[in-house]
């Protein structure tokens, strides 16, 4: 989805009048000038006795610490309206005793412990406690097929897996003599151990002590490790370090505009990052109140979510406000939600028309940011000072150097200076969040930097004024809901199926998910192209890749276009579907 050009839409003007506190970043220039990391070193905690940083400190222990413990850290509502609440002392003395947990099961520094769950409280305790324990937390989205979970798994070299009795025996359990390092398993919902390995995660905590002290922790220990989708080959786990929390906070302080009385809300699920960052750890770094809502959207629910919990600060995603700006809802009237304060949207781009709607339906502007797996935090934002650009992902964070840049060579790029030309979309690396690599993938990792920027894989323009636009992924990435997809994960499943020869896989665009997932199918001799078939492969795919990454559309073709080397040229196929000119195709195979 390509956003409109920048002179179109005129900016929102912001002010503060009705606000019951100043947004933090009053000026963006002043601020980008005297900004330092050291700064923001200064204003976290650090372990006791210049032991380290630690995420899971910064988090918790320092509020528990400070006389911040009463204050409520987590509300969790649960999909049958049930509603559990977690003071910064609960949070602390549950994410202690499950890092005792992992102690006595002999997990150490470094090692990897999954959470494949819904939002439940378990999979927010296990993050604490596995940071807190030095080992690295790795969350796995719930909605994933047993092939996206097997190979996460299998490429993080799994030691832990916390996890529901459900979602183990439909995901799990048949992959387990796959995984010979994956030695236990923990169900947050069984009372008793079933046997060795698979134990009762409640009952394994009961045994556990409420008191841990933090080790030491370099803060450039792994912390957490995040899967995402390449283009070619399997899901690369990108590993950050625990001084990502100096982004975490930074980013809170700035753009999210936490102020201790606040209560904030991120729609995303921790199975993806966002949902990590910032559903998890930003908002516990400021000591605030986070609403956790384990169902998922629905409109109205969401809505009175935002009345009765008072939230202030709700950080979502441009697939549920452009569902919420289909209904025929309208919010001011039929809910309260004067408290809330500002809204932002991260993942996908943010239509000019979906924050024109934020201005005249919510009666509040929606802030575009901009950020990815790799990069750990918010780097490019609408602040809350700022006038917005509809359309525009924003400027740059205080510390963050961003550019467009082409590239000369393998090695080089140039820095495109001239407004509104496009290019990729690099930064210079070096903030504390910034991925240190991809897990067992060295050479993916240094093919991101060139020239000493970090090329993102996004396409982007800046106008005269700093703000950046979107423009596309430079690969075949497909992001669908504002989850990442591989096309090569999807193709490699389709193959498996005894009647498929070759598959093909693009995001094709659609106005409310961004893009959908479809395939193209050659058959092998002796299967017909039938609406059977394509149910059945439909399905097939659904059961190994998991509804939020299957095709949901296939078509059958007699070939696929390929380079000569042999690829599959997916660029051409979309080309073709959307009837847009074909391009270069020099490459092209052809039948003579
Ligand atoms: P992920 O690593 O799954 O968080 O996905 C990151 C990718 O999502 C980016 O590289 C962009 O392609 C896309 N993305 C994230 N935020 C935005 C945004 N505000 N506007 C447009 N695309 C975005």
């Amino acid at each position: 989805m390509i956003k409109i050009n920048s002179m179109d839409w005129k900016p929102i003007k912001k002010t503060f009048d009705k606000w019951s506190v100043r947004p933090t970043l009053l000026d963006y220039t002043t601020t980008c000038a005297s900004f330092s990391w050291e700064s923001i070193l200064k204003e976290i905690d650090g372990l006791p006795d210049g032991k380290g940083i630690n995420i899971a400190h910064e988090a918790v222990v320092r509020h528990a610490m400070e006389g911040r413990g009463n204050h409520l850290a987590i509300r969790w509502l649960s999909r049958d309206g049930a509603i559990r609440d977690y003071s910064y002392h609960d949070l602390h003395s549950q994410s202690n005793q499950f890092a005792n947990v992992l102690r006595q099961l002999s997990i150490n520094r470094g090692d990897r412990v999954f959470v494949l769950s819904g939002r439940i409280p378990e999979l927010y305790i296990s993050a604490l406690g596995t940071l807190k324990n030095v080992s690295v937390f790795c969350p796995l989205f719930s909605a994933f097929g047993s092939e996206p979970i097997r190979q996460r798994l299998s490429k993080g070299d799994a030691r832990v897996l916390v996890t529901t009795q459900k979602l183990y025996k439909q995901k799990v359990a048949d992959l387990r003599k796959h995984l010979p390092l994956l030695k236990h398993i923990l169900l947050a919902d069984v009372e008793e151990d079933i046997e060795e390995g698979l134990w009762s995660l409640p009952k394994q905590m009961a045994k556990s002590s409420d008191r841990f002290s933090i080790p030491q922790t370099d803060p450039e220990d792994m912390a957490l490790l995040h899967f995402t989708s390449g283009t070619t080959g399997m899901p690369k786990g990108a590993i950050h370090v625990h001084n990502a929390v100096l982004t975490h906070y930074m980013t809170g302080k700035y753009v999210l505009d936490f102020h201790p009385d606040d209560v904030f809300w991120c729609t995303a699920d921790p199975g993806w990052v966002t949902g990590t960052s910032y559903g998890i750890i930003a908002p516990l770094t400021h000591g605030i109140t986070s609403i956790i809502d384990e169902a998922d959207f629905d409109a109205e629910r969401w809505f009175r979510i935002l009345e009765e919990q008072k939230v202030n600060i709700w950080y979502t995603a441009p697939t549920a406000l452009r569902r919420l700006m289909r209904m025929d809802i309208e919010p001011c009237r039929q809910y309260n939600l004067s408290n809330l304060r500002i809204i932002h949207s991260v993942g996908e781009p943010l239509n000019p028309e979906v924050v024109k709607w934020g201005q005249e339906t919510l009666e509040l502007p929606i802030h575009d940011n901009w950020w990815q797996t790799e990069t750990g935090g918010i780097m490019i934002a609408n602040y809350a000072s700022m006038d917005i650009r509809p359309g525009s992902m924003g400027r740059p964070l205080p510390g963050i150097e961003a550019a467009i840049v082409q590239r000369t060579n393998k090695n080089d790029i140039k820095i495109i200076e001239e407004p509104e030309v496009e290019g990729d979309l690099a930064l210079k690396p070096g903030w504390p969040s910034m991925f240190r690599g991809y897990l067992h993938d060295e050479e993916r990792h240094r093919k991101c930097f060139v020239g000493g920027w970090y090329i993102t894989g996004d396409l982007a323009k800046r106008d005269a004024d700093g703000y950046f636009w979107f423009v596309g992924r430079a690969d075949d990435i497909i992001k669908t809901s504002g989850h990442m997809v591989g096309p090569f994960e999807v193709e490699s499943v389709l193959m498996e199926h005894p009647s498929v020869a070759e598959a093909g896989v693009i995001g094709k665009p659609e106005p409310l998910i961004g893009e959908l997932v479809k395939a193209f199918v050659c058959l092998k001799p002796g299967f017909e192209p039938a609406e059977k078939l394509r149910l059945e492969i439909m399905g097939f795919a659904r059961k190994k890749l998991g509804s939020a990454v299957a095709p949901k559309q296939i078509d059958f073709v007699d070939n696929l276009p390929k380079t000569r080397s042999g690829k599959i040229m997916r660029r051409l196929l979309k080309a073709r579907e959307l009837g847009l000119p074909e391009g270069d195709i020099s490459t092209l195979e052809t039948d003579s």
